[in-house]
Parts: structure tokens; sequence; C-alpha cells
């Protein structure tokens, strides 16, 4: 009887259940309107979430923001401040590790306008509905501090409860993305092209999670 052949283990595929495949950038945009209200779309498995996406080839992160919510959400908004951005992270369905960073926009516009089928609805509500509302804890952290920007620069006025509580550090959401990779394989060919940050401004407030 011939000898068994010990069996290799590739370490990328040991644990296949905790390897990531790659880390893919994404740019978004939180939208205040005139109101102070906050747009939101659901996604048509139920999840309320902003509209974001990933960057074209050549594309800063903040114009692939504006485009996305125009794209997703049929609103078209302009940046508050492109030097000022936030970052969350956690890993997809498909086992991809994505960073999204996110501008605060404002609009004049009311209504969401739907557009892709995989978006059904959207529309905007008052800050503390949208909070409850998302689906997502690294959203409404995000929109926590996202909130107190848009305060501070004028884009909404008032207080709201909801959204003076301290929110947990943003950027301790890059945590989802160590904690669950055994393996990031983020080589060239695998990665999503990304165009690099538009200053070297906001490279560094992208690393800030709140902007003081
Ligand atoms: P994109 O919108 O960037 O073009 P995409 O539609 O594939 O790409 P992803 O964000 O990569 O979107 O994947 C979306 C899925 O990731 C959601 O349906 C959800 O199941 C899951 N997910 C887990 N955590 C989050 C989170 N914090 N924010 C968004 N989606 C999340």
């Amino acid at each position: 009887m011939p000898a068994r052949m010990p069996r290799r283990r590739n370490p990328r595929s040991s644990r296949p259940e905790r390897s990531i495949r790659r880390v893919v950038e994404g740019a978004g945009g939180v939208v205040i309107n005139e109101a102070g209200d906050v747009l939101l779309i659901r996604h048509r498995n139920g999840s309320w979430v902003f509209p974001k996406g990933h960057i074209e080839s050549g594309e800063s992160k903040v114009d692939a923001a504006v485009r996305e919510v125009e794209e997703e959400a049929g609103v078209q908004a302009t940046v508050v401040d492109p030097r000022q951005t936030w970052q969350t992270a956690y890993v997809n369905p498909r086992r991809e590790g994505r960073r999204i960073t996110w501008y605060l926009l404002r609009s004049p516009a009311t209504e969401a306008v739907m557009r892709e089928p995989i978006f059904p609805s959207g529309g905007f509500f008052p800050p503390d509905e949208a909070i409850g509302m998302l689906a997502f804890e690294e959203d409404r952290a995000m929109l926590r501090h996202v909130l107190r920007a848009a305060r501070r620069a004028g884009v909404l006025e008032g207080t709201s409860s909801e959204a003076d509580v301290p929110a947990a550090d943003v950027e301790a959401d890059d945590a989802a993305i160590d904690a669950e990779a055994t393996t990031v394989d983020n080589d060239s060919d695998a990665s999503t092209p990304t165009a690099e940050d538009d200053a070297p401004a906001a490279k560094a407030a992208s690393r800030e999670p709140v902007p003081s």
C-alpha cells in the first residue's frame, strides 16, 4: 500500500473564511440639504446606507463621491470642504476589505430620484431619524462626526441630542478589516485602481477621525 502523501497546506487557503481577497477603496457623500435633512438610500436588501461607490481610474475621491451621489440618488451636491474627510472600513460579503472615504456635501434638493434597481428608494431624513435608520454601526458613528462638522461649518443649525453624543473613534473601524484578515492580498493586479487623494492636506485630514 503506497504511503499517503502528507497534504500540503496552502497558507492562503487554509482558513478561507477568514482571508480577505483585497482591499478596495471607495468614496461617498453625506449630503445635507437646506432643511438640515440627511440623504439616505435603501438597498434592495432593506439596508439604509449613504450613496457611495468605487473610484474610477484617474478620478479623485471627492469627484467619485459627488458622482456616486448623483448616480445612486439623483441628487446634485457640492462638497463643503474637500480637505475634510472621514473613513469607514468593513469586509463585504465577497470578502473584500472596503475602505470608504466620506465627504460632507450640501444640496438644495429635497428628494432623491432613484435610478438604479439595486437602490429602489431614498430620501432626506432628519438627522436623528437617519441615525436610527442606518444599517451599519460604522455609518452611524461616522454620521455623528459629520453632523458636528456640519454645525461648525454652518451647514446645519440647531442642536440634536442624538447627534451630540460622542461617537466611537471612526478610525477604529479599520480594525474591522484587520480583525478579519488573516491575509490581506492587496497586490497590484488584484486591486481596484484608485486615484491619489486630492491634496496632501486632504490625505492628512483623512487620518483624523474627528476634525477639531
Ligand atoms: P460599491 O457600492 O462600492 O460600488 P458594492 O455595491 O459591492 O460596491 P460593498 O460596500 O462592497 O458595495 O458591499 C455591500 C455589502 O457589504 C452590503 O450589502 C452589506 O451586506 C455589506 N456590509 C457590511 N458592512 C457594511 C458597512 N459598514 N457598510 C456597507 N456595507 C456593509
